[in-house]
């Protein structure tokens, strides 16, 4: 089956720019795809569309077979979104930001308190549970962003830009964590401007550059042909 499949998508901005231009991807159920592209690419956007954040202009797309237009509740249910901004309130406590996260989900609190304590321990938040997000540092704030993403069990998580601004440490656990994640069954998605991100985890990628994809292939043939 498929975990994602993009039909002749394309965006224009109220402004005026054309940041997708009748892009077509299709990532596997089980794949860790990697979406490469400068600054400005259409990442972001791609990336919004998928996730109901930003409105298409044309095109289709479909997760898991269920079709964003159609059944945008349930296509949304499968999906877990790691933004690039630190989006919290930063008043809220760690912990209830997970809880209140798998509600909004359906999730009864009787499965939403293990789940969020599972993801609190295996993340290295069990700690900073009841602290206010905003105290965290900035490693663990992205820890808590990947904590969230993944509360509701989505089959497919999307992290945009997952390691900018993150040290090395860091991102060296993010990648163990994410490839643990991914042979567990978790289709993930990422994008980066760093192939050397890219080619240290994906299997599949997809270059996009001014709002076109311009290479889609297996990382083993991309590397060969550099
Ligand atoms: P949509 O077409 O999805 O409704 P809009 O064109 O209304 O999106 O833009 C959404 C928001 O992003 C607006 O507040 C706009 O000012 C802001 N924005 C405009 N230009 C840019 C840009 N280059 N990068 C990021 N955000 C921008
Ligand atoms: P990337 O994530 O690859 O850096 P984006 O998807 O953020 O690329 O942006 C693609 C293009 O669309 C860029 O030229 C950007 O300035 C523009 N853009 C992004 N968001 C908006 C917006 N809300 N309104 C207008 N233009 C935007």
């Amino acid at each position: 089956m498929k975990a994602l499949s993009i039909k002749n998508l394309s965006k224009t901005y109220r402004n005026g720019m054309q940041a997708l231009k009748e892009i077509n991807l299709d990532v596997e159920q089980g794949d860790f795809f990697a979406l490469l592209g400068p600054n400005g690419a259409g990442k972001s956007t791609t990336i919004g569309v998928i996730t109901s954040l930003v409105t298409k202009s044309t095109g289709s797309i479909q997760v898991f077979d269920t079709d964003l237009d159609s059944d945008a509740e349930q296509a949304k249910s499968y999906i877990g979104l790691v933004p690039q901004e630190f989006n919290f309130n930063g008043f809220e406590q760690v912990k209830h930001i997970l809880v209140a996260q798998a509600g909004y989900y359906g999730m009864p609190a009787s499965q939403a308190e293990p789940r969020a304590d599972e993801l609190l321990k295996q993340l290295g938040l069990w700690e900073k549970r009841d602290t206010p997000s905003r105290s965290l540092s900035g490693g663990m704030k992205r820890r808590l962003m990947i904590a969230r993403a993944l509360v509701h069990n989505p089959r497919l998580l999307i992290l945009d830009e997952p390691t900018a601004g993150v040290d090395i440490e860091l991102r060296r656990s993010m990648w163990t964590f994410l490839r643990k994640i991914n042979a567990e069954g978790t289709t993930i998605i990422l994008t980066t401007h760093y192939l050397e991100e890219a080619e240290s985890l994906c299997r599949n990628i997809a270059i996009i550059d001014k709002g076109q994809i311009i290479e889609n292939t297996d990382m083993k043939s991309l590397l060969n042909r550099l």
